[in-house]
């Protein structure tokens, strides 16, 4: 089963509009007009129109952090999945752990940010990951299977092969330490063993299972040489050109 590798840059709240540019022009050059991997940038969403527009042309696609379940109306302070595509988005990350953590938000609904990504031909990276308490407890299967039965709920088969799926452990995340690559092959292939059991053998081959928790050029090769491991969520390392380009790259 070849599913293409995915390596997406979460740039989270960092950057201001002249280094997003530089960030995103340096990557479009490093990249080149075929990139062996597909290649994502998920700016600020503030910057996200001055970002499509370095992109514009190239294979670099662009993706949102963070999407509201809604059509236009009185949200203040949100952006629904029709204003991410009309900036010219492709992807959306729903369900990062800090936003699980410092903003409260829940499984339910991470599944009602899914399904209106979907209707808005956006392509979701649903984040999956435990916390180091729930790994040295021995729940770290309960919980991803937990989340992701939760952030999935109603997603037909026909759709679910076009979700992206980012496991990315709570204690690897902008800490340095990263899972092993046996660590993690062993959290993908319980995922895409549970995606089977939800969708079909078939469905949960074609989709995509990137890892994400301080993944760096040094790390990288070993980490998407696993089985089940189609990419990677990349934080810290995707706000310098050198770093980034080493994981999409790797020597
Ligand atoms: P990190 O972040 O690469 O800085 O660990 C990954 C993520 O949170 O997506």
């Amino acid at each position: 089963m070849s599913r293409q590798i995915l390596i997406a840059g979460n740039w989270k709240m960092n950057t201001r509009k002249a280094d997003a540019v530089a960030l995103a022009k340096g990557v479009v050059a490093g990249v080149g007009k075929n990139p062996s991997v597909e290649v994502a940038l998920c700016p600020p969403s503030v910057y996200l129109d001055a970002i499509a527009d370095v992109v514009a042309g190239s294979p670099v696609e662009l993706g949102a952090q963070n999407v509201y379940a809604a059509a236009d109306g009185a949200f203040t302070g949100e952006v629904n999945p029709s204003m991410l595509t009309d900036v010219g988005c492709r992807f959306v990350i729903l369900g990062h752990s800090e936003r699980r953590a410092i903003m409260g938000e829940t499984d339910k609904q991470v599944s009602e940010k899914l399904h209106a990504a979907l209707a808005g031909n956006l392509v979701p990276i649903v984040c999956v990951g435990e916390t180091l308490e729930d790994r040295e407890a021995g729940n770290t299967e309960k919980v991803v299977e937990t989340q992701l039965r939760g952030s999935l709920e109603g997603l037909d088969e026909a759709r679910a092969a076009g979700v992206v799926i980012a496991y990315e452990p709570v204690w690897a995340i902008g800490t340095g330490k990263t899972a092993s690559p046996e660590q993690a092959e062993e959290v993908h292939a319980f995922i895409r063993k549970l995606l089977a059991e939800l969708f079909s053998d078939d469905v949960a081959g074609q989709m995509r299972i990137q890892y994400g928790g301080s993944v760096k050029p040094n790390n990288a090769k070993e980490l998407l040489g696993q089985p089940n491991i189609d990419g990677a969520l990349v934080g810290g390392a995707s706000l310098k050109v050198e770093d980034f380009m080493g994981i999409i790259n790797p020597a």
